[in-house]
């Protein structure tokens, strides 16, 4: 089982080296990984490669004092097989730049047990293996994963592919991280429900199978994975597929228990769920004869929420009781003043 790590007397290469015992052999589908210049796939005939990346950095994604290092490891690779599920591939691998504070002290050994404990074990259970990396002292810790995924050829789901008609699908429910999150900065005792938002902001599940199975049954048109919040990501998918989109306020699945937590942080349940980011659900849309989403739910093993239309024009149009309704789209953006 894992070694214990201390970062002084390991140096980089002792580290590297730990990481490599730790993630064990890659598998069959990679020639080299860990301990070469470069990994190398064996690429499967009829396939096309997708590649993304996502970093968590301190003090930008996460605090110490509010996440542990193990659901922090989790989460860096979750919320990557999020992207390759939204493009509709099944993971292969994945790259981790680890950036690391210098100063003595700064890094635990729990710390980094817990967090390459916590990535090693998603990456088993998605059978995503670590094949290789960069280890780097940084003024503060981030994890830098870069993953790659396949998808039959020519079949990845984009944001491009909405058309006029579709139908707008949503998995799980919206709005529970980003509470989480506020909870979580307000220094608030996480009893009860509460501790559900929090454990949802800590360690996203996103249904990132559903993708490949979308793929797979040749059911979706387009679709994204909700990381900046429902509108702003919905907002991306029209703008790319140069379509709009109406969404029924009353459709949208708000995490249970949003509506009667919400007004005691001072937050609006419907903004927070259409603004709140790192839902980490996937949003798609449907051709018109497409199964209902109770159908298409009940065949996914997924819950799945049909929450609107793609139409003809641009933007996106809310609408309450079938009448248009304003909403102020706002979401997250890395450079742009905080919009919630
Ligand atoms: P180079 O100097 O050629 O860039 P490194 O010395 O940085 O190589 O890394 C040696 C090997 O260890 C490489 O195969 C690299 O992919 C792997 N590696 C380095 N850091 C990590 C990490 N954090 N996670 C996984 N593999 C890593
Ligand atoms: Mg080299």
């Amino acid at each position: 089982m894992a070694a214990r790590l201390d970062l002084r007397a390991l140096g980089e290469f002792g580290l590297i080296e730990a990481i490599r015992r730790r993630a064990g052999d890659a598998g069959r589908a990679w020639r080299a990984s860990i301990g070469d210049d470069g990994a190398v796939l064996r690429a499967r005939p009829g396939r096309e490669l997708v590649l993304t990346a996502d970093a968590l950095v301190e003090g930008v994604h996460f605090r110490w004092r509010t996440t542990d290092a193990r659901s922090l490891g989790r989460k860096a690779l979750a919320v990557n097989l999020s992207d390759l599920g939204a493009m509709g591939a099944t993971p292969l691998g994945f790259l981790l730049t680890l950036c690391l504070p210098g100063e003595p002290g700064a890094v635990s050994e729990r710390q980094l047990d817990g967090l390459l404990g916590g990535m090693l074990a998603e990456a088993k259970a998605a059978a995503c293996p670590l094949v290789g990396g960069d280890t780097v002292r940084a003024p503060c810790w981030s994890l830098q994963l870069t993953a790659v995924g396949d998808v039959p050829r020519g079949r990845a789901l984009t944001r491009a592919g909405a058309r006029p008609g579709d139908r707008l699908l949503v998995t799980g429910s919206i709005g529970g991280a980003a509470l989480g999150l506020r909870l979580l900065e307000a220094g608030r005792p996480l009893a009860g429900a509460l501790g559900g938002f929090a454990r949802r902001q800590i360690l996203p599940r996103p249904p990132w199978r559903l993708g490949a199975r979308l793929v797979r049954a040749r059911l979706a048109t387009a679709a994204i994975d909700l990381s900046d919040g429902l509108a702003l990501d919905l907002e991306h998918l029209v703008r790319r597929s140069r379509v709009a989109a109406e969404v029924r306020i009353e459709a949208l699945p708000l995490a249970r228990g949003l509506r009667a937590a919400c007004p005691e942080l001072g937050l609006d349940a419907l903004e927070t769920a259409l603004h709140g980011g790192e839902d980490y659900e996937l949003l798609f849309c449907v051709p018109p004869a497409a199964p209902s989403a109770r159908v298409l739910a009940g065949r996914l093993g997924v819950r799945l929420s049909e929450i609107g239309v793609i139409c003809r024009g641009r933007g996106v149009r809310f609408l309450r009781g079938g009448a248009p309704t304003e909403i102020r789209v706002g979401g997250y953006d890395h450079f742009k003043p905080s919009a919630s």
